[in-house]
């Protein structure tokens, strides 16, 4: 491409750039030049030539390939809303930068699983078929009145099944289907990293997860973690930190009081009888007065308002001052006041929180002192009261119950036990005595169920299953008490488990969450090429259509009024 033009038609072919719209596409022609550095009045100026730019082209044709509409505009500050999702992709390098570091991440873990690790990766049908896993699915009508697929809500019976067919070890980049309120920053469709070993345990899961999410680390941010992950069981992470995915960073762990608290006390915090009460520490500031002010802003702010509304009792909110009484301790009781003083390490400014809870067993994800924690964490952070916590605290937290109260509204297994499974129906209790307690104590059962936690989210989850085919059923039928109808839908599942099927665990980590907590970003949309809106709809494409009348027809579906 010799440049035989002219100064003038160099000069034309200038105004012709400078003529076209930005952003419109072109092709061009030139003749790529070794940039020369202008000289440079200083070295830091010498360094940032040398970034822009070594080579330069001279321009001697510039042709279009497409227009850019003027009723487009865009200029520094456009800010392109969700319909114009393409253009947020376009403008936003961030968000172009985080699907290449999606993708790169998801190189990784394949090379370090499939070429390190003997994994094999196998795609399982999306066109699955309704079974009570546990969430809601999505169902796909078929052209037989009356028949449906459903999405899967995860690979998890097909991978159980290719534990039976003689694949030692199972994984796929998997695309998940859940039909869930979608508030908590959860899409209904999204991927996980699903991986299952047989003859295996739930040790030997997490021995290898753990070993290919530090090198994850390792090699996307250079960070190394040489400690093993800490574990913690259900049981602790619930009672210390008021979560079962705790962030351990914040510090502020849980202590029980009640026994040191004098009754008129508990009376006033709450209506419970006979209640749990728990206290907390936040080094909020070291200026009481300051304290009382982070206090009441959080009082006024709309985050205080679950807490306030608590059935259970009110949060009671103290300020460690040593110019009061007892260091404003003083409803507390003297002893109470001088050992809750020594315990918690109490100096001025110091938040003391105090909140009562039924005295019963752990259930759920959080407790309402475990959200308190977290919300006046948030909000001392969000008023520049303490600095954001940084860096990666990672946890694997054990021994789930393996049931738990069923929740209205929520799919479950629907049986009629009252409860349904923490993690899902194939999970295997721990132990030989958990195996007992199925026949005694169902509630009582822990399961072989761990998930992996860092900085406060669950990256993911797993177990080991049961791979005995009586115990399995024994599990749906006696203990869950699924209906004869339900249990039919697990048939496939018995049947695979009674060929001689063996010990078998595995996994999942969310891969779009696991993304999104590497990038320090708050939503996984910002991770996503085509996230779906908080009402489950792809605004660009205007999803999902309602259905017309032919399509209606084709399915052999009615619309109810
Ligand atoms: N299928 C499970 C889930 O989606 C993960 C697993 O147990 O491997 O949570």
């Amino acid at each position: 491409m010799a440049s035989n033009k002219t100064s003038s038609e160099e000069g034309s072919v200038f105004e012709k750039l400078g003529g076209l719209n930005i952003e419109t596409p072109v092709a061009i022609e030139g003749k790529i030049k070794t940039r020369k550095a202008k000289a440079s009045s200083s070295k830091a100026e010498e360094g940032a030539v040398q970034q822009v730019a070594e080579v330069e082209i001279e321009l001697t044709k510039v042709s279009p390939l497409n227009h850019f509409p003027k009723d487009i505009m865009i200029t520094q500050d456009s800010v392109f809303s969700a319909e114009q999702r393409h253009l947020q992709l376009r403008m936003e390098k961030s968000l172009r930068d985080a699907l290449a570091f999606r993708s790169k991440a998801a190189s990784i873990l394949r090379t370090e699983l499939c070429e390190g690790k003997d994994f094999v990766e196998i795609e399982t049908p999306l066109l699955f078929k309704s079974t009570p896993e546990g969430a809601r699915e999505f169902l796909v009508p078929t052209r037989t009145p009356g028949l449906a697929y459903a999405l899967p809500q995860s690979p998890q019976q097909y991978k159980q099944i290719l534990m039976a067919s003689g694949i030692p070890r199972y994984v796929q980049f998997a695309k998940c289907f859940r039909d869930e309120d979608l508030r908590a920053d959860r899409q209904p469709e999204f991927t996980q990293v699903d991986l299952e070993m047989s003859f295996a345990t739930g040790e030997d899961v997490m021995t290898t997860v753990e070993a290919v999410v530090k090198t994850l680390w390792q090699k996307l941010l250079g960070i190394s973690h040489e400690e093993p992950f800490p574990r913690l069981s259900y049981e602790d992470a619930m009672s210390t930190y008021g979560s079962d995915k705790p962030d351990v960073r914040l510090g502020s762990k849980i202590s029980r009081v009640e026994y040191m608290l004098p009754v008129d006390l508990i009376r006033k915090i709450g209506p419970l009888h006979d209640p749990i009460v728990e206290v907390l520490k936040i080094p909020i500031s070291a200026d009481a007065k300051e304290t009382r002010g982070f206090v009441t802003k959080f009082m006024d702010s709309p985050a205080a308002k679950p807490f306030n509304e608590n059935p259970e009792g009110q949060p009671g909110i103290f300020i460690c001052d040593p110019r009061k009484p007892l260091s404003g301790l003083s409803v507390f009781g003297f002893e109470a006041a001088e050992t809750i003083e020594e315990t918690l390490d109490l100096e001025e400014g110091d938040l003391v929180v105090l909140q009562a809870r039924k005295n019963a067993p752990h259930a759920g994800g959080s407790t309402p002192l475990g959200n308190l924690r977290l919300a006046l964490h948030k909000f001392a952070v969000q008023h520049n009261y303490m600095p954001a916590p940084q860096g990666f605290e990672f946890l694997w937290i054990t021994d789930f119950p393996l049931f738990s109260p069923s929740v209205a509204n929520e799919p479950g297994q629907g049986g009629a036990a009252g409860f349904s499974s923490t993690h899902h129906p194939f999970t295997a209790p721990k132990t030989a005595e958990d195996v007992d307690l199925l026949l005694t104590d169902p509630a009582a059962v822990k399961a072989e169920h761990y998930d992996l936690v860092v900085n406060g989210v669950e990256l993911g989850g797993g177990s080991r299953r049961i791979h005995s085919a009586a115990m399995q059923q024994f599990v749906l039928r006696e203990v869950l008490k699924m209906s004869e109808e339900r249990l039919k839908d697990f048939d496939h599942l018995i049947e695979v488990l009674r060929a001689g099927c063996p010990p078998h665990a595995g996994m999942a980590l969310g891969f779009d969450r696991l993304i999104a907590v590497m990038l320090g970003k708050e939503s996984v949309r910002d991770v996503i090429a085509f996230p779906k809106s908080g009402r489950g709809e792809d605004l660009l494409v205007k999803s999902p259509t309602r259905m017309t009348e032919d399509q209606l027809k084709t399915y052999h579906l009615k619309l109810r009024e």
